[in-house]
């Protein structure tokens, strides 16, 4: 009989499910990837910024991936008011708002300014008086300017400081905001798991930490060198050099529960990928998430810390009740190969997964309830 271990409800607390087609191709891929809860983006276009699109957007997604526990966002920005976020919250239409510092990635236009927050404050309340989430996509924007432009800024931020540079912000906020959760996205860096670890230097044995950080699949796996000339591997954030990527993988299997998964897949048509000027930003893990992640723990003999990092310590952070849940099912991982599609081609829409061709060593399975 081949090895097979029992993760329970499974989430992925960082998922891009797009809209119109690509939302039909993507969001029937999060149950195969072994993922019972996701957290979803708000950056469609629009952004989702009210309530009626919220119910609608979760609507039509459960249409899809009716076994799928889906968790929904709002997207910071001037539009969103106190008493909208107040009423969404005791609705149950949103469990969290996104930040996105304004340009840094897909749809991030209309984002807001991470040198100062002090005009969100007032949603900031709401949310910690409501119990909402605030995810922060912590990089500064890039002060890169088009040619001809003055350089202005006194600070050079890139792609390799952008995260770090971001930080200070983040302990900012959990002092003036200390009983507000706060997700660290995706987190990309050393320094930024050093922080993770100073911010709950004071957690005690089984209390539950205000704030976290996102680790996604494809960051336990990349560095620099893998997107530098490989557009499939390029992502925001980027992936940054070995040092960092040892942190990254150091904190997943650090059995610490403010390390959580959320993949921020994020599916850009090929075509998109192939632009000999602006290609797009994403890795696309939703069909094997958990495989990727499974792969990794494996390789470090830590297998049995996997259901931790991709169930137990997330669910505990977002106060899942499980009662609540669209499916009972419950993911099992068994011990047997597979190889992940070069491309995958589906209503007319060609997607590279990650790690195109290679061979995955655990497959994903579902108790039925
Ligand atoms: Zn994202």
């Amino acid at each position: 009989m081949s090895e097979e271990i029992e993760l329970g409800y499974t989430a992925d607390y960082h998922v891009h499910l797009r809209q119109g087609k690509m939302m039909e191709v993507v969001t029937k891929s999060v149950t195969p990837g072994g993922v019972s809860i996701a957290y979803i983006m708000p950056n469609l276009s629009p952004p989702i910024t009210d309530i009626d699109r919220v119910v609608e957007y979760k609507a039509s997604l459960e249409a899809i991936s009716p076994k799928t526990t889906f968790l929904m966002s709002f997207y910071l920005c001037k539009e969103l008011t106190p008493e909208l976020v107040e009423k969404a919250a005791k609705m149950g239409a949103i469990q969290g708002i996104k930040c996105y510092p304004a340009g840094v990635t897909t749809n991030s236009t209309d984002g807001v300014d991470p040198n100062d927050f002090s005009a969100f404050y007032p949603i900031f309340k709401v949310m910690e008086d409501n119990d909402l989430v605030l995810n922060l996509h912590g990089e500064k924007p890039s002060v890169s300017k088009k040619h001809g432009e003055s350089h202005e800024s006194s600070e050079d931020i890139h792609v390799l400081n952008a995260e770090p540079k971001f930080l200070p912000a983040l302990f900012k906020l959990h002092s003036d905001f200390p009983n507000l959760r706060i997700v660290l996205e995706h987190c990309t860096t050393k320094e930024a798991i050093e922080a993770m670890h100073k911010l709950n230097s004071d957690l005690k044995a089984g209390e539950q930490p205000k704030v976290v950080a996102s680790i996604t699949a494809h960051h336990l796996y990349l560095t620099i060198d893998d997107w530098a000339g490989n557009p499939i591997n390029f992502c925001k954030p980027v992936a940054k050099l070995p040092e960092d990527k040892r942190a990254l993988i150091g904190a997943a299997l650090s059995g610490k529960p403010y390390f959580i998964f959320g993949s921020d897949s994020a599916p850009h048509e090929l075509s998109k990928k192939s632009l000999h000027i602006g290609v797009c930003a994403g890795v696309y893990t939703q069909p094997y998430a958990i495989s990727y992640v499974a792969e990794v723990f494996h390789q470090y003999g830590q297998i049995g810390k996997l259901k931790n990092f991709v169930s137990t310590f997330g669910n505990a952070f977002y106060s899942i009740d499980e009662s609540k849940l669209k499916s009972k099912d419950k993911c099992v991982i068994v011990k047997k190969e597979f190889k992940v599609p070069e491309v995958l081609i589906d209503n007319n829409i060609t997607i590279a997964p990650f790690l195109p061709g290679s061979t995955l060593q655990w497959s994903v399975e579902w108790t039925s309830s």
